[in-house]
C-alpha cells in the first residue's frame, strides 16, 4: 500500500450500496480537531442566543420550513436512503421519510406547547416559577438502520427545545443525514445550530467525550451505549439512550391466527430484521403451535427478497458483509435448532448481502439466539403453555424496548400489557409508531423517549426560579423552617 493510499483509508470511507456492493460515495472521517470545531461552533451558537432566545413560534417556523424542504426532496432522499441502506425503496419512500417529515412537524408544533406546573406561592412570600430550559450543546449519534428517520427523531426535539446540535450518523449510512444538514441550512437555522460530522467510532468518541457537549442522545447497540456512558462520565453529561431490543410476540390460542402470522412476518422481516423492535421471539400457545407454524410458513414464503429498487420487493439485503456474517455465525453456533424456513443466503442473488427470511425451531430460552439481539431476518418460534409462562418467558431477556400480544380476549390483552416490561406493548399488531406517543426502552434497551412531548422534555432541564415578594431581610435560621 502506498502512503497516499494509506492516508486515504484513514481519512475517507467508501459508502457501499449493500444490494449491488458498488461504491456510492467517499466520505471523510472527521478527526478530533474537526469535531472540536463543530462543537465550538455549536457552543458559540448556543451562547449567542441566536437560536435558544428565539420565540418558540420563530423556532417552529424554521423547523416547519425544514420539514417542507425534506418533503419536497422526498423522492430523491428515498432513493438515496434505499441505495445506502438496501431497504426497499417503498419502505423509504412511503414509510421512513414521510414519517420523518411528520416527526419534524410534530416537534415544530410541540415547541409552542411546553408544559410545566403552575407558578405558585408554595412558601408564603415567595413565588415559585418552573422553567424548562434547553440543555445546551447536544451530541446526537445515530445508527444505520433508519438513518434519516433517526436523525429527525433526535434533531426535531433537540432543536425545538432550543438546543444546538452536532449529529454524527453511522459511518455506513451518512448520505441522507448530510442532505438533511444541507436542507437545514436552506431552511434558515443560524450558523452553528445544526452541524453534521461524519466518521465512525473514533469520531463518535471524540464527540461524546468532548467537554463542551452537555448531553448525548445515542441510538445504537447496547454495548456501544455502555462505552458512551463511560466516555460521558468524566464530564457528567446528560444521556438519552435508545439501545437494542429483543421483542416478544405472544400468540394466545384465541387469537386471529392469520392476522398474527401476517403480523409476525412484517414484524420479523421489516428492514431485513434490522429493527430494534423486530419480532424476534415468537411465543405461541402449545395448543395452536402446529397450526400457527403452518400459516406462518405460508405467509413468510410470500416475502419477496431482492433488488430494493423494484416495486415488488419486500426485503432487501443486510447492511454489510460483516452484519450478514454476524447473523450466520449466530445460526452456525446454534447446533440444536431446526428451520421452519430460511437459514441461508438466497440462491439466485450473487451480489449483495442478502439472507433469507428465517424462522428457527427448537431454540432454548437461555441460548444466545433467544437472549441476544441478532439484528437480521431471524425469528425464533417457541411454545408456551400458560399466560403466566408466556409473560415470564417474554420478560426473561436483558432488553425491554417493545413487544406485542395477540388475543381476542380484552382482559387477557390488558393483563399482558401491564405485565410485560417493555416501553411499547402492541395489542394485535406489532411495529406501528406515531409522532405523538413515546418510543423508548426499559432495562438495557435504554432510557429517555423518542417522539412525543416526553422527547421534547428530555432535551430540556427543569429550572426552579424562586422570587421573594416580601422584601424582608431574612436571618440564616429563618430558612430551615421551610425544609420541614
Ligand atoms: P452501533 O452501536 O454499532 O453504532 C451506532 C452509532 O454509534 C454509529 O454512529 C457509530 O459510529 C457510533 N459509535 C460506535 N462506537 C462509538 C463510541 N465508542 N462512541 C461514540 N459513538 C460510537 O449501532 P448500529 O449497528 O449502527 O445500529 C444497530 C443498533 O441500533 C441495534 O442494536 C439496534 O437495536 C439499535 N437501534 C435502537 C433503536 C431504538 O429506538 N432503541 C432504534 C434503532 C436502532
Amino acid at each position: 500500500m502506498t502512503i497516499a493510499a494509506a492516508k486515504k483509508t484513514t481519512t475517507a470511507r467508501a459508502i457501499v450500496n449493500p444490494a449491488t456492493e458498488e461504491i456510492l460515495a467517499e466520505i471523510p472521517d472527521a478527526n478530533s480537531a474537526s469535531v472540536d470545531k463543530a462543537v465550538s461552533a455549536a457552543k458559540k451558537a448556543f451562547e449567542s442566543g441566536a437560536w435558544s432566545s428565539k420565540s418558540p413560534a420563530e423556532r417552529a417556523a424554521v423547523i416547519f420550513k425544514w420539514a417542507d424542504l425534506v418533503e419536497k426532496n422526498l423522492s430523491r432522499l428515498a432513493e438515496m436512503e434505499s441505495a445506502n441502506t438496501g431497504k426497499p425503496l417503498k419502505l423509504a419512500r412511503d414509510g421512513d421519510i414521510p414519517f420523518a417529515v411528520d416527526n419534524l412537524r410534530f416537534f415544530a408544533s410541540a415547541a409552542r406547547l411546553m408544559e410545566g406546573s403552575a407558578s405558585q406561592e408554595y412558601v408564603p412570600g415567595y413565588t415559585s416559577i418552573l422553567r424548562r430550559d434547553p440543555v445546551g450543546t447536544v451530541a446526537l449519534v445515530s445508527p444505520w438502520n433508519y438513518p434519516l428517520m433517526m436523525a429527525a427523531w433526535k434533531l426535531g426535539p433537540a432543536l425545538a427545545a432550543g438546543n444546538t446540535a452536532v449529529i454524527k450518523p453511522s459511518e455506513l449510512t451518512p448520505l441522507t443525514t448530510i442532505e438533511l444538514g444541507k436542507l437545514a441550512q436552506e431552511a434558515g437555522f443560524p450558523e452553528g445550530v445544526v452541524t453534521v460530522v461524519t466518521g465512525g467510532e473514533e469520531t463518535g468518541r471524540a464527540l461524546t467525550s468532548h467537554p463542551d457537549v452537555n448531553m448525548i442522545s445515542f441510538t445504537g447497540d447496547t454495548e456501544t451505549g455502555k462505552k458512551i456512558m463511560r466516555q460521558a462520565s468524566d464530564t457528567v453529561k446528560r444521556l438519552h439512550f435508545e439501545l437494542g431490543g429483543k421483542a416478544p410476540f405472544v400468540v394466545f390460542e384465541d387469537a386471529d391466527l392469520r392476522a398474527a402470522a401476517c403480523g409476525a412476518v412484517a414484524g420479523a422481516f421489516v428492514n431485513a430484521g434490522q429493527d430494534c423492535t423486530a419480532a424476534t421471539r415468537l411465543y405461541v400457545q402449545e395448543s395452536i403451535f402446529k397450526k400457527f407454524s403452518d400459516i406462518l410458513a405460508e405467509e413468510a414464503a410470500k416475502v419477496r427478497v431482492g433488488d430494493p429498487a423494484k416495486a415488488g420487493t419486500d426485503m432487501g439485503p443486510l447492511i454489510c458483509a460483516e452484519q450478514r456474517g454476524r447473523v450466520e455465525n449466530f445460526l452456525s453456533r446454534a447446533k440444536e435448532v431446526r428451520y421452519l424456513l430460511g437459514g441461508k443466503r438466497p440462491a439466485g442473488l450473487k451480489k449483495g448481502f442478502y439472507f433469507e427470511p428465517t424462522v428457527v425451531l427448537g431454540a432454548v430460552q437461555d441460548s444466545e439466539l433467544v437472549q441476544k439481539e441478532i439484528f437480521g431476518p431471524v425469528a425464533c418460534l417457541l411454545p408456551f403453555k400458560t399466560e403466566d409462562e408466556a409473560i415470564a418467558l417474554s420478560n426473561d431477556v436483558p432488553y425491554g424496548l417493545a413487544g406485542s400480544v395477540w388475543t381476542t380476549d380484552v382482559r387477557k390483552a390488558l393483563r399482558a400489557a401491564k405485565a410485560l416490561r417493555f416501553g411499547t406493548v402492541w395489542i394485535n399488531d406489532h411495529l406501528p409508531l406515531t409522532s405523538e406517543m413515546p418510543h423508548g426502552g426499559f432495562k438495557q434497551s435504554g432510557f429517555g423517549k423518542d417522539m412525543s412531548k416526553h422527547a421534547l422534555e428530555d432535551y430540556t432541564v427543569v429550572k426552579h426560579v424562586m422570587a421573594d415578594l416580601s422584601g424582608l431581610a431574612r436571618k440564616p435560621w429563618h430558612y430551615t423552617v421551610y425544609g420541614d
